[in-house]
Protein backbone atom coordinates (compact mmCIF):
# COMPACT_ATOMS: atom_id res chain seq x y z
CA UNK A 1 0.00 0.00 0.00
CA UNK A 2 0.84 3.64 -0.61
CA UNK A 3 1.05 5.08 3.07
CA UNK A 4 1.20 8.51 4.07
CA UNK A 5 3.19 9.22 7.06
CA UNK A 6 2.74 13.09 8.68
CA UNK A 7 5.61 13.60 11.22
CA UNK A 8 9.29 12.31 10.64
CA UNK A 9 10.07 12.19 14.25
CA UNK A 10 10.10 8.97 16.20
CA UNK A 11 7.18 7.72 15.88
CA UNK A 12 7.07 8.82 11.58
CA UNK A 13 10.92 7.09 11.16
CA UNK A 14 10.07 3.85 12.82
CA UNK A 15 6.65 3.53 10.85
CA UNK A 16 8.61 4.15 7.73
CA UNK A 17 11.27 1.53 8.74
CA UNK A 18 8.52 -0.82 9.56
CA UNK A 19 6.25 -0.20 6.53
CA UNK A 20 9.28 -0.44 4.38
CA UNK A 21 10.02 -3.40 5.60
CA UNK A 22 7.05 -5.50 5.01
CA UNK A 23 6.68 -4.29 1.50
CA UNK A 24 4.70 -1.27 1.74
CA UNK A 25 5.40 1.46 0.22
CA UNK A 26 5.61 4.62 2.75
CA UNK A 27 6.13 8.17 1.84
CA UNK A 28 7.05 10.66 5.01
CA UNK A 29 5.95 14.27 5.05
CA UNK A 30 7.56 16.47 7.38
CA UNK A 31 7.37 20.22 8.02
CA UNK A 32 10.47 20.86 9.19
CA UNK A 33 13.18 22.29 6.24
CA UNK A 34 15.13 18.90 7.62
CA UNK A 35 15.58 15.93 9.54
CA UNK A 36 15.65 17.36 13.35
CA UNK A 37 18.56 16.14 15.63
CA UNK A 38 19.40 16.71 19.38
CA UNK A 39 16.85 18.49 21.26
CA UNK A 40 16.58 17.27 24.34
CA UNK A 41 17.63 14.36 26.49
CA UNK A 42 15.46 11.13 26.45
CA UNK A 43 15.25 8.02 28.51
CA UNK A 44 15.28 5.25 26.32
CA UNK A 45 14.41 1.54 27.59
CA UNK A 46 11.37 -0.80 28.50
CA UNK A 47 9.55 -2.53 25.70
CA UNK A 48 10.48 0.42 22.71
CA UNK A 49 14.29 -0.92 23.33
CA UNK A 50 13.14 -4.38 22.47
CA UNK A 51 11.84 -2.80 19.28
CA UNK A 52 15.09 -1.39 18.65
CA UNK A 53 16.52 -3.97 18.74
CA UNK A 54 14.29 -6.18 16.39
CA UNK A 55 15.37 -2.90 14.24
CA UNK A 56 18.75 -3.96 14.23
CA UNK A 57 20.18 -0.64 15.64
CA UNK A 58 20.56 -1.59 19.06
CA UNK A 59 24.49 -0.42 18.99
CA UNK A 60 23.58 2.88 16.79
CA UNK A 61 21.37 3.95 19.60
CA UNK A 62 23.85 3.20 22.24
CA UNK A 63 26.52 5.04 20.86
CA UNK A 64 24.85 8.18 19.89
CA UNK A 65 23.55 7.74 23.66
CA UNK A 66 25.14 8.54 26.91
CA UNK A 67 25.43 6.05 30.20
CA UNK A 68 24.56 8.34 32.58
CA UNK A 69 25.83 7.59 35.88
CA UNK A 70 24.43 9.71 38.34
CA UNK A 71 21.75 12.01 39.33
CA UNK A 72 22.41 14.35 41.23
CA UNK A 73 19.46 16.74 43.38
CA UNK A 74 21.68 19.86 44.22
CA UNK A 75 20.70 22.87 47.02
CA UNK A 76 20.82 26.39 46.13
CA UNK A 77 24.98 27.06 46.33
CA UNK A 78 25.54 23.45 44.40
CA UNK A 79 25.82 21.29 47.70
CA UNK A 80 24.76 17.38 45.93
CA UNK A 81 21.67 16.56 48.19
CA UNK A 82 20.96 13.24 47.13
CA UNK A 83 23.26 11.15 44.76
CA UNK A 84 21.14 8.29 43.68
CA UNK A 85 23.44 5.77 41.32
CA UNK A 86 21.84 4.93 38.01
CA UNK A 87 23.59 1.74 37.80
CA UNK A 88 21.02 0.32 39.94
CA UNK A 89 18.48 0.80 37.92
CA UNK A 90 20.35 -0.30 34.69
CA UNK A 91 21.67 -3.89 36.12
CA UNK A 92 17.47 -4.10 37.22
CA UNK A 93 16.88 -3.05 33.45
CA UNK A 94 19.27 -5.82 32.52
CA UNK A 95 21.48 -2.66 31.31
CA UNK A 96 18.58 -2.13 28.17
CA UNK A 97 18.89 1.01 29.10
CA UNK A 98 20.69 4.53 27.47
CA UNK A 99 19.99 8.69 27.27
CA UNK A 100 19.95 9.73 24.23
CA UNK A 101 19.06 13.44 22.16
CA UNK A 102 15.16 12.89 20.85
CA UNK A 103 16.40 13.95 17.89
CA UNK A 104 19.31 11.57 17.49
CA UNK A 105 17.32 8.98 18.22
CA UNK A 106 14.80 9.72 15.49
CA UNK A 107 18.17 9.82 13.13
CA UNK A 108 19.38 6.48 14.13
CA UNK A 109 15.74 4.99 13.15
CA UNK A 110 15.75 7.34 9.65
CA UNK A 111 19.01 6.52 9.03
CA UNK A 112 17.80 2.77 7.90
CA UNK A 113 15.41 3.94 5.84
CA UNK A 114 16.93 7.03 4.00
CA UNK A 115 17.74 6.90 0.32
CA UNK A 116 14.64 4.08 0.35
CA UNK A 117 12.08 5.78 1.56
CA UNK A 118 10.36 9.14 0.07
CA UNK A 119 10.45 12.20 2.40
CA UNK A 120 9.17 15.68 1.79
CA UNK A 121 10.49 18.24 3.65
CA UNK A 122 9.24 21.45 4.36
CA UNK A 123 5.81 20.91 4.03
CA UNK A 124 2.08 19.85 5.76
CA UNK A 125 -1.24 18.47 4.72
CA UNK A 126 -3.81 21.22 4.60
CA UNK A 127 -6.76 18.87 3.79
CA UNK A 128 -7.66 15.66 3.73
CA UNK A 129 -10.32 13.79 0.94
CA UNK A 130 -11.04 9.85 2.40
CA UNK A 131 -13.13 8.98 -0.05
CA UNK A 132 -13.62 5.24 0.99
CA UNK A 133 -11.19 3.74 -1.74
CA UNK A 134 -8.45 5.93 -0.58
CA UNK A 135 -7.40 9.25 0.33
CA UNK A 136 -6.40 12.34 -1.46
CA UNK A 137 -3.68 14.36 0.33
CA UNK A 138 -3.53 18.46 -0.61
CA UNK A 139 -0.48 19.95 0.70
CA UNK A 140 0.46 23.56 1.69
CA UNK A 141 3.61 23.49 -1.49
CA UNK A 142 3.53 20.49 -3.22
CA UNK A 143 0.88 19.51 -6.09
CA UNK A 144 -2.23 16.97 -4.04
CA UNK A 145 -1.58 13.29 -3.89
CA UNK A 146 -3.21 9.75 -3.27
CA UNK A 147 -2.23 7.23 -0.95
CA UNK A 148 -4.20 4.32 0.59
CA UNK A 149 -3.72 4.82 4.63
CA UNK A 150 -2.67 8.41 6.04
CA UNK A 151 -0.90 7.98 9.79
CA UNK A 152 -0.29 11.05 11.86
CA UNK A 153 2.49 10.86 13.44
CA UNK A 154 2.82 14.30 13.85
CA UNK A 155 3.19 15.13 17.60
CA UNK A 156 1.85 16.36 20.66
CA UNK A 157 -0.16 19.25 18.24
CA UNK A 158 -1.13 16.87 15.02
CA UNK A 159 -2.16 18.12 12.04
CA UNK A 160 -3.51 14.92 10.96
CA UNK A 161 -5.40 14.89 14.25
CA UNK A 162 -6.85 18.52 14.15
CA UNK A 163 -7.58 17.54 10.46
CA UNK A 164 -9.58 14.64 11.13
CA UNK A 165 -10.74 14.43 14.65
CA UNK A 166 -10.83 17.79 15.36
CA UNK A 167 -9.79 21.05 17.45
CA UNK A 168 -6.55 20.22 20.18
CA UNK A 169 -8.73 21.17 22.66
CA UNK A 170 -10.99 18.28 22.80
CA UNK A 171 -8.11 15.88 23.28
CA UNK A 172 -5.39 17.74 25.16
CA UNK A 173 -5.58 17.43 28.84
CA UNK A 174 -3.17 20.27 30.10
CA UNK A 175 -1.75 18.61 33.45
CA UNK A 176 -0.63 21.94 35.17
CA UNK A 177 2.82 22.98 34.22
CA UNK A 178 5.04 23.84 31.22
CA UNK A 179 8.10 22.90 30.06
CA UNK A 180 11.26 24.08 28.15
CA UNK A 181 14.78 22.55 26.38
CA UNK A 182 17.62 23.95 24.80
CA UNK A 183 20.97 23.29 24.31
CA UNK A 184 24.23 25.69 24.38
CA UNK A 185 27.89 25.80 24.02
CA UNK A 186 30.76 25.84 26.25
CA UNK A 187 28.72 26.24 29.63
CA UNK A 188 30.32 26.27 32.78
CA UNK A 189 30.62 24.00 35.14
CA UNK A 190 29.93 20.69 33.66
CA UNK A 191 29.57 17.16 34.98
CA UNK A 192 30.29 14.20 32.69
CA UNK A 193 27.44 11.87 32.59
CA UNK A 194 26.04 13.44 35.68
CA UNK A 195 22.62 14.48 35.14
CA UNK A 196 22.20 17.32 37.80
CA UNK A 197 18.61 19.01 39.13
CA UNK A 198 17.96 21.77 41.25
CA UNK A 199 14.40 22.52 42.36
CA UNK A 200 12.24 24.90 44.48
CA UNK A 201 8.38 24.52 45.09
CA UNK A 202 6.51 24.28 41.46
CA UNK A 203 9.70 24.86 39.31
CA UNK A 204 12.40 22.04 38.41
CA UNK A 205 16.21 22.90 36.70
CA UNK A 206 18.25 20.28 34.95
CA UNK A 207 21.46 20.51 33.29
CA UNK A 208 23.42 17.66 30.79
CA UNK A 209 26.49 17.44 29.97
CA UNK A 210 26.86 17.01 26.27
CA UNK A 211 29.93 15.64 23.85
CA UNK A 212 31.04 18.72 21.65
CA UNK A 213 31.21 20.88 24.95
CA UNK A 214 27.29 21.59 24.84
CA UNK A 215 25.26 21.34 27.78
CA UNK A 216 21.70 20.42 27.62
CA UNK A 217 19.17 22.36 30.23
CA UNK A 218 16.07 21.56 31.26
CA UNK A 219 13.25 23.49 32.97
CA UNK A 220 9.89 22.69 34.13
CA UNK A 221 7.61 24.36 36.20
CA UNK A 222 3.46 24.65 37.54
CA UNK A 223 1.71 27.94 35.72
CA UNK A 224 -2.27 28.02 34.31
CA UNK A 225 -2.91 27.12 30.74
CA UNK A 226 -2.48 30.66 28.89
CA UNK A 227 -2.41 30.31 25.00
CA UNK A 228 -1.41 33.62 24.44
CA UNK A 229 1.43 34.31 27.75
CA UNK A 230 4.52 36.45 27.51
CA UNK A 231 6.75 35.05 24.97
CA UNK A 232 8.66 31.93 26.20
CA UNK A 233 12.38 33.19 27.23
CA UNK A 234 10.39 36.05 29.43
CA UNK A 235 8.34 33.76 31.29
CA UNK A 236 11.75 31.51 31.97
CA UNK A 237 13.26 34.76 33.17
CA UNK A 238 10.13 35.70 35.53
CA UNK A 239 10.03 31.96 36.92
CA UNK A 240 13.91 31.04 37.43
CA UNK A 241 15.41 34.77 37.89
CA UNK A 242 16.48 34.33 41.22
CA UNK A 243 15.68 30.69 42.34
CA UNK A 244 19.30 30.15 43.31
CA UNK A 245 21.87 27.65 42.18
CA UNK A 246 23.37 28.72 38.37
CA UNK A 247 19.95 29.82 37.51
CA UNK A 248 21.47 33.41 36.51
CA UNK A 249 24.41 32.11 35.01
CA UNK A 250 21.85 29.19 32.94
CA UNK A 251 19.37 32.26 31.84
CA UNK A 252 21.97 34.41 30.61
CA UNK A 253 22.99 31.65 27.81
CA UNK A 254 19.14 32.13 26.62
CA UNK A 255 20.29 35.37 24.48
CA UNK A 256 22.17 32.86 22.09
CA UNK A 257 19.30 30.41 21.87
CA UNK A 258 17.69 30.82 18.63
CA UNK A 259 15.48 27.48 18.80
CA UNK A 260 13.96 27.02 22.52
CA UNK A 261 11.90 24.12 22.80
CA UNK A 262 8.91 25.41 24.97
CA UNK A 263 5.42 23.87 25.34
CA UNK A 264 3.04 22.63 27.83
CA UNK A 265 2.78 19.33 29.50
CA UNK A 266 0.19 17.86 28.43
CA UNK A 267 -1.78 14.35 27.60
CA UNK A 268 -3.36 13.17 24.09
CA UNK A 269 -6.73 11.44 25.17
CA UNK A 270 -9.44 10.11 22.57
CA UNK A 271 -11.94 7.56 22.53
CA UNK A 272 -10.78 6.15 19.10
CA UNK A 273 -7.36 6.54 17.37
CA UNK A 274 -8.29 5.82 13.43
CA UNK A 275 -11.52 7.07 11.05
CA UNK A 276 -11.45 5.63 8.00
CA UNK A 277 -8.54 4.95 6.41
CA UNK A 278 -6.55 7.17 8.89
CA UNK A 279 -5.02 6.72 12.06
CA UNK A 280 -2.63 8.10 14.48
CA UNK A 281 -0.08 7.29 16.74
CA UNK A 282 2.98 8.04 19.00
CA UNK A 283 1.96 11.31 20.64
CA UNK A 284 -0.60 12.33 18.56
CA UNK A 285 -2.90 9.91 19.36
CA UNK A 286 -1.81 8.87 23.18
CA UNK A 287 0.93 11.39 24.21
CA UNK A 288 1.62 10.11 28.20
CA UNK A 289 3.85 13.76 28.65
CA UNK A 290 7.74 13.73 29.54
CA UNK A 291 6.37 12.84 33.07
CA UNK A 292 5.94 8.99 31.86
CA UNK A 293 9.80 8.79 30.57
CA UNK A 294 8.85 6.35 28.00
CA UNK A 295 7.21 8.03 25.06
CA UNK A 296 9.47 7.38 22.76
CA UNK A 297 9.64 4.01 23.60
CA UNK A 298 5.79 3.84 23.16
CA UNK A 299 5.92 5.44 19.76
CA UNK A 300 8.45 2.84 18.26
CA UNK A 301 6.58 0.07 19.48
CA UNK A 302 3.47 1.37 18.30
CA UNK A 303 5.29 1.57 15.29
CA UNK A 304 5.70 -1.88 15.31
CA UNK A 305 2.68 -3.19 16.19
CA UNK A 306 0.86 -1.17 13.52
CA UNK A 307 3.12 -2.85 10.80
CA UNK A 308 2.64 -6.11 12.16
CA UNK A 309 -0.96 -6.08 12.47
CA UNK A 310 -1.46 -4.64 8.92
CA UNK A 311 0.74 -7.72 7.94
CA UNK A 312 -1.20 -9.62 9.87
CA UNK A 313 -4.34 -8.45 8.20
CA UNK A 314 -3.19 -9.24 4.92
CA UNK A 315 -3.92 -5.92 3.56
CA UNK A 316 -7.31 -5.45 5.23
CA UNK A 317 -6.61 -1.54 7.08
CA UNK A 318 -9.71 -1.82 9.21
CA UNK A 319 -8.94 -4.95 10.63
CA UNK A 320 -5.16 -3.93 11.49
CA UNK A 321 -6.64 -0.86 12.98
CA UNK A 322 -9.01 -2.66 15.37
CA UNK A 323 -6.29 -5.04 16.46
CA UNK A 324 -3.74 -2.38 16.42
CA UNK A 325 -6.05 -0.35 19.03
CA UNK A 326 -7.25 -3.36 20.86
CA UNK A 327 -3.72 -3.77 21.55
CA UNK A 328 -2.16 -1.38 22.77
CA UNK A 329 -4.64 1.17 24.09
CA UNK A 330 -5.12 -0.80 27.99
CA UNK A 331 -1.16 -0.42 27.54
CA UNK A 332 -0.95 3.09 26.51
CA UNK A 333 -3.83 4.12 28.79
CA UNK A 334 -2.11 2.55 31.68
CA UNK A 335 1.23 4.43 31.18
CA UNK A 336 -0.72 7.91 31.16
CA UNK A 337 -2.05 7.16 34.27
CA UNK A 338 1.38 6.36 36.10
CA UNK A 339 3.01 9.33 34.20
CA UNK A 340 -0.02 11.64 35.50
CA UNK A 341 0.82 10.51 39.10
CA UNK A 342 4.28 11.80 38.64
CA UNK A 343 3.56 15.50 38.58
CA UNK A 344 4.71 15.94 42.48
CA UNK A 345 8.14 14.34 41.58
CA UNK A 346 8.36 16.85 38.28
CA UNK A 347 7.37 19.84 39.88
CA UNK A 348 7.31 19.51 43.53
CA UNK A 349 4.80 21.98 45.23
CA UNK A 350 6.29 22.62 49.07
CA UNK A 351 8.88 22.78 50.81
CA UNK A 352 8.36 19.77 53.04
CA UNK A 353 7.63 17.82 49.87
CA UNK A 354 10.99 18.92 48.54
CA UNK A 355 12.39 17.28 51.79
CA UNK A 356 10.79 14.12 50.70
CA UNK A 357 11.89 14.00 47.08
CA UNK A 358 15.01 14.65 49.01
CA UNK A 359 15.42 11.67 51.09
CA UNK A 360 13.25 9.73 48.48
CA UNK A 361 15.77 10.02 45.99
CA UNK A 362 18.73 8.70 48.71
CA UNK A 363 16.47 5.88 49.61
CA UNK A 364 16.81 4.80 45.89
CA UNK A 365 20.55 3.78 46.25
CA UNK A 366 18.82 0.76 48.34
CA UNK A 367 18.39 -2.70 46.75
CA UNK A 368 14.59 -2.76 47.98
CA UNK A 369 13.75 0.75 47.23
CA UNK A 370 15.07 0.19 43.90
CA UNK A 371 13.77 -2.58 43.57
CA UNK A 372 10.28 -1.05 44.41
CA UNK A 373 10.87 1.79 42.00
CA UNK A 374 11.70 -0.61 39.25
CA UNK A 375 8.67 -2.59 39.73
CA UNK A 376 6.50 0.14 39.19
CA UNK A 377 8.34 1.39 35.62
CA UNK A 378 8.99 -2.55 34.20
CA UNK A 379 6.33 -2.60 31.43
CA UNK A 380 3.82 -5.11 31.53
CA UNK A 381 3.23 -5.89 28.04
CA UNK A 382 3.07 -8.36 25.89
CA UNK A 383 5.34 -7.91 22.86
CA UNK A 384 4.19 -10.31 19.84
CA UNK A 385 6.99 -11.60 17.62
CA UNK A 386 5.11 -10.90 13.92
CA UNK A 387 8.17 -12.55 12.16
CA UNK A 388 8.12 -8.95 10.18
C1 LIG B 1 11.27 17.70 27.76
C2 LIG B 1 10.82 16.34 27.39
C3 LIG B 1 11.43 15.23 27.95
C4 LIG B 1 11.04 13.95 27.56
N1 LIG B 1 11.66 12.87 28.13
C5 LIG B 1 11.40 11.64 27.67
C6 LIG B 1 12.12 10.50 28.17
O1 LIG B 1 12.96 10.61 29.06
N2 LIG B 1 11.87 9.29 27.61
C7 LIG B 1 10.95 9.14 26.60
O2 LIG B 1 10.82 8.03 26.07
N3 LIG B 1 10.19 10.18 26.17
C8 LIG B 1 10.40 11.42 26.67
N4 LIG B 1 9.67 12.48 26.21
C9 LIG B 1 8.53 12.23 25.29
C10 LIG B 1 8.99 11.99 23.86
O3 LIG B 1 9.83 13.03 23.39
C11 LIG B 1 7.79 11.85 22.94
O4 LIG B 1 6.84 10.99 23.52
C12 LIG B 1 8.20 11.31 21.57
O5 LIG B 1 9.13 12.18 20.97
C13 LIG B 1 6.96 11.16 20.69
O6 LIG B 1 7.36 10.83 19.38
P1 LIG B 1 6.46 11.26 18.14
O7 LIG B 1 7.21 10.80 16.94
O8 LIG B 1 5.07 10.84 18.35
O9 LIG B 1 6.45 12.84 18.17
P2 LIG B 1 7.65 13.84 17.94
O10 LIG B 1 8.93 13.23 18.37
O11 LIG B 1 7.22 15.12 18.56
O12 LIG B 1 7.71 14.02 16.35
C14 LIG B 1 6.68 14.65 15.64
C15 LIG B 1 7.23 15.06 14.29
O13 LIG B 1 6.15 15.60 13.51
C16 LIG B 1 6.59 16.79 12.89
N5 LIG B 1 5.41 17.61 12.61
C17 LIG B 1 4.71 18.38 13.46
N6 LIG B 1 3.71 19.00 12.81
C18 LIG B 1 3.77 18.59 11.51
C19 LIG B 1 3.01 18.88 10.35
N7 LIG B 1 1.99 19.75 10.37
N8 LIG B 1 3.34 18.27 9.20
C20 LIG B 1 4.39 17.41 9.14
N9 LIG B 1 5.18 17.13 10.22
C21 LIG B 1 4.85 17.71 11.38
C22 LIG B 1 7.56 17.40 13.88
O14 LIG B 1 8.42 18.34 13.26
C23 LIG B 1 8.29 16.15 14.36
O15 LIG B 1 9.37 15.82 13.52
C24 LIG B 1 10.00 13.78 26.61
C25 LIG B 1 9.35 14.90 26.08
C26 LIG B 1 9.75 16.17 26.47
C27 LIG B 1 9.04 17.35 25.89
Amino acid sequence: MRIAISGAGVAGAALAHWLHRTGHTPTLIEKAPKFRTGGYMIDFWGVGYQVAKRMGIESEVRAAGYQIQRLHSVGPRGEVKADVDVEVFRRMLGHDFTSVPRGDLAATIYDTVEGKVETIFGDSIAAVDDHGDGVRLTFDQAAPRDFDLLIGADGLHSNVRRLIFGPDREYEHYLGCKVAACVVDGYRPRDELIYVMYATPGRQLARCALRGDRTMFLFIFRAAHDDHGEPPKDQLRNEFGDVGWESREILATLDAVDDLYFDVVGQIRMDRWSRGRALLIGDAAGCISLLGGEGTGLAITEAYVLAGELARAGGDHRRAFDAYEKRMRPFIESKQSGAAKNIPFFATRTRFGLWFRILAMRTMNFGPMARLFASTVIDDFDLPDYQI
